[in-house]
């Protein structure tokens, strides 16, 4: 990690992750709580496994919260106050509705990238008089970036990061697409199709979750087969 200009939420420096580091880290936190929780690590993890999770970390998690208020589209909060551990809030349609479980879990996967990268930057940032403590201290995420942002908003690509990171972690990632192309034998039309298939069954996620993170992990089989 190193520090940069923040160009877009006026916290003076923000931290820059590399994609690795990201992972690796992600991935030794998901599977330290797996171990602890169940004495072994084995994906994926479950709804509880993440409430649980982030439990651990925040004052609050309300996984019924009404964000109607918040405008449209929004889908979980990740509200800061320094002194004190984060809260989070997840929007109630997602909680209700066994349909949007996948949804549910990427949310919560992503709100807690929030709560663990951006809790000390931005209570800095507060203290500091650089964010107003009502208004900055609350990060209000979107679906449509959910899984991935652009660069620049580098608050929501770095959680949206995380959220992959966290649910299909990269090591796992690699072997299963590296089983998976040794065994594939069907038409290259399919095939993506199909590795996705695979991953969201694997790791209880949506097909569009499983599909950014293979693009993301250059595992896809045009990728593979370079
Ligand atoms: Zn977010």
């Amino acid at each position: 990690m190193k520090l940069v200009p923040d160009l877009m939420h006026g916290l003076g420096m923000r931290p820059h992750y590399e994609p690795g580091e990201l992972d690796r880290a992600f991935e030794k936190i998901a599977s330290s709580h797996l171990r602890r929780r169940h004495g072994a690590v084995e994906y994926p993890l479950t709804t509880d496994d993440l409430t649980v999770l982030i439990e651990d970390h925040v004052d609050e998690l309300d996984i019924y919260a009404d964000l109607t208020s918040l405008g449209a589209g929004v889908e979980g909060v990740t509200a800061f106050k320094p002194g004190a551990k984060p809260k989070v809030l997840i929007s109630s349609h997602l909680g209700e509705s066994e349909a949007r479980e996948n949804r549910l879990r990427t949310t919560l996967a992503h709100e807690f990238g929030h709560v663990h990268l951006h809790a000390y930057i931005i209570d800095l940032a507060i203290e500091e008089g650089r964010l107003d403590r009502l208004r900055g201290s609350k990060i209000t995420c979107k679906r449509e970036t959910m899984l991935s942002a652009p660069q620049k908003d580098w608050r929501e690509w770095q959680a949206g990061y995380a959220c992959g990171a966290i649910l299909m972690p990269a090591g796992r990632m690699t072997q299963l697409a590296s089983d998976w192309r040794s065994g594939w034998s069907g038409p290259a039309s399919l095939a993506m199709d199909a590795l996705v298939g695979e991953v969201a069954q694997r790791f209880l996620v949506s097909r569009e979750a499983a599909a950014v993170r293979l693009r993301v992990l250059k595992l896809t089989p045009e990728a593979l087969a370079q």
